[in-house]
């Protein structure tokens, strides 16, 4: 059951205090209740709410307002911060996951920077914003980029990073068995397709289906390979794609 909490928390920057909800216990999904990007299918942007933070002071954006790095009041001086906090082009809510996503680039924190952007996509998507959506995918991808040249990988640290408070314990129990089944091969070209990228999405997929790897990885992308082909930018589960060639090798399917 997941269950919620109210917190008075001073913020690092201005020294503001403000409250703000926030999980004090969570329930974990099953690995198949994740779409192909990670997102687990419950997962909507009101309980995303509670996983971030915004200053009602200063505009300082981050998990917990009391933490952060010494970088983080330049960065939130910036031209580019503040009008990424006040751009009318995303929902609210995305822009203050992209604003923390620039406070992490800042301190080359890449992969962390690149899942802010992949949160504010989802808020886009919940809010039926596809332009926006494109754009925050676009931007994690460049993260992503960036990322990988410093050897940090995103499906390792994405659990840890998808509530606001103490539950860094209850996480380690479930990334073993969600890193068993996933990497960032499957979310980098389920990025890409979501864009609308779709040649690159197959290089992507191709490039992870090359290195040969374990049963489910190769279904993951065998099934986005699928998609791409069918210039679908929509979102999938990881059940969706056992499901298919399930029916598919019982010849169920109208393909
Ligand atoms: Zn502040």
């Amino acid at each position: 059951m997941t269950m919620f909490g109210e917190r008075t928390v001073k913020c690092m920057v201005c020294n503001t205090e403000s409250s703000h909800l926030g999980y004090d216990s969570i329930h974990i999904r099953r690995p198949q209740d994740l779409n192909l990007d990670m997102r687990h299918t419950g997962q909507f942007s009101v309980s995303m709410r509670l996983s971030i933070q915004e200053c009602p002071t200063c505009g300082y954006c981050a998990p917990d307002l009391s933490l952060g790095p010494e970088t983080a009041a330049d960065v939130i001086r910036s031209t580019e911060y503040q009008e990424q906090l006040k751009s009318p082009e995303f929902p609210h809510l995305a822009n203050v996951f992209l604003c923390h996503s620039l406070i992490q680039e800042r301190e080359n924190n890449y992969a962390v920077a690149a899942i802010k952007a992949i949160y504010a996509a989802w808020v886009c998507d919940d809010a039926s914003h596809q332009e926006g959506a494109k754009k925050c995918r676009l931007r994690a991808i460049r993260m992503y980029d960036k990322a990988k040249a410093r050897l940090q990988t995103l499906t390792s640290i994405m659990e840890r990073h998808d509530y606001g408070f103490d539950y860094a314990a209850v996480v380690t129990v479930t990334r073993t068995s969600i890193k068993a089944i996933y990497d960032d091969t499957v979310l980098i070209t389920d990025l890409l397709r979501r864009a609308g990228e779709f040649e690159l999405a197959m290089v992507s997929c191709k490039k992870g289906l090359e290195l040969q790897p374990e049963k489910d990885i190769r279904t993951l992308l065998e099934f986005e390979q699928v998609l791409i082909e069918k210039k679908d930018i929509d979102k999938h589960t990881m059940e969706e794609a056992g499901m298919y060639f399930r029916i598919r090798a019982l010849g169920l399917d109208d393909t």
